[in-house]
């Protein structure tokens, strides 16, 4: 963590910087705390040293085209800040919650949904600052279902996470627990033993892991994705689609079936949210569709993830895929399978 990439001469030592992507680390290094660069050395490794094309490497390192606002960009595109009672808490759902419970992230990705906030080292963490919510989450017995996110809360410490995790799960009406966190992709040696152990007293414990691209899927990364297995963790997989990263049925087939070979199961394919400067990240919406289209029935249905688009304004998250559904002809459905091919099925008692 001390010897993160975080500033132009830093990034300069490992990359050969465009002049659009020199500028924009300064131009983000002059604006206090909003979306800092923030690379650790791990990752690092796996980012292209000369080719500033490299998907990952466009992930991570800035350039100026995130300066560029379209119209429909907003800095908080899913109104969070609408659905925040208290701060760090996000109720936008019946039966569960988001808590954030730090702004501070290991690498810093630039479509980040809440570039608004993180980094800005405003949101200072720690038993204080989470009392509110603790005590939010405890008064309210519909909520079942907590959500520890950020910034990424695996950069804490054990003592505090075992200090929070004890919090929660003392809460009767408190079912279930689950981290939102990119840790084990860039910063693998963070899941050690000892974070282990106390992942472990607490089940059960779910993580839902930001991964990109296959190439993430490293020796290490699957190392600490079997050491969270072995701990009890039950593991899903989110990605966010962009341009020119992993916007093809090939790459999205290799990130899932590699994920599920170290027990990660594909859970969210996000439509990447229309944050301010995203625009030379999204896709149009058909490009994931049709990602799915040809993941479904080509291979392990588990390697198939929802594709979910977060709908502005706080809405919430709005489930999206091919249609297999191609009408009604008398008491039949007609149905299109994986190949393309049409099918009947007789739909029992319907009243046409
Ligand atoms: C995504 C999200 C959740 C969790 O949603 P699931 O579909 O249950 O994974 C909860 N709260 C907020 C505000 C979210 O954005």
């Amino acid at each position: 963590m001390r010897n993160r990439i975080r500033t132009l001469e830093e990034a300069e030592r490992i990359f050969e910087l465009t002049d659009s992507e020199r500028e924009a680390i300064t131009r983000r290094s002059q604006r206090s705390g909003e979306l800092p660069l923030g690379i650790t050395p791990y990752y690092a490794s796996i980012l292209d040293r000369s080719q500033a094309e490299q998907g990952l490497r466009r992930t991570k390192i800035p350039t100026l085209e995130e300066f560029e606002i379209a119209v429909d960009e907003r800095p908080d595109p899913l109104g969070e800040e609408d659905h925040s009672p208290i701060p760090g808490i996000v109720h936008t759902y019946p039966d569960k919650v988001l808590f954030l419970v730090t702004d501070f992230c290991a690498t810093y990705c630039r479509y980040c949904t809440r570039s608004r906030m993180v980094g800005s080292g405003e949101f200072q963490s720690g038993p204080s600052k989470w009392q509110a919510g603790i005590d939010y989450i405890e008064a309210h017995p519909a909520i079942r279902d907590v959500l520890i996110s950020g910034g990424d809360p695996l950069i804490l410490s054990d003592p505090r996470l075992d200090w929070l995790l004890s919090r929660l799960h003392a809460i009767p009406h408190v079912e279930f627990i689950r981290f939102g966190t990119k840790a084990p992709a860039v910063l693998p040696q963070r899941i050690t033993p000892e974070l282990c152990d106390v992942l472990r007293k607490y089940p059960p414990i779910y993580m839902s892991i930001h991964f990109t691209h296959p190439d993430e899927l490293t020796q290490e990364v699957q190392a600490a994705c079997n050491r969270l297995a072995d701990a009890g963790v039950v593991m899903g997989g989110q990605t966010v689609l962009l341009k020119g990263v992993n916007d093809s049925i090939e790459t999205m087939k290799a990130l899932n079936t590699g994920l599920l070979r170290v027990r990660v199961t594909p859970y969210y394919l996000h439509q990447c949210d229309p944050v301010q400067g995203s625009m030379h990240f999204r896709t149009p919406i058909q490009t994931g569709i049709d990602i799915l289209a040809g993941l479904h029935g080509h291979t392990t249905g588990y390697a198939v993830p929802y594709f979910m688009i977060d709908a502005p304004g706080g809405g919430g998250k709005i489930p999206i895929g091919p249609n297999y559904v191609l009408g009604r002809d008398g008491d039949d459905v007609l149905l299109k399978n994986f190949n393309g091919e049409t099918y009947r099925y007789r739909d029992p008692d319907f009243q046409s």
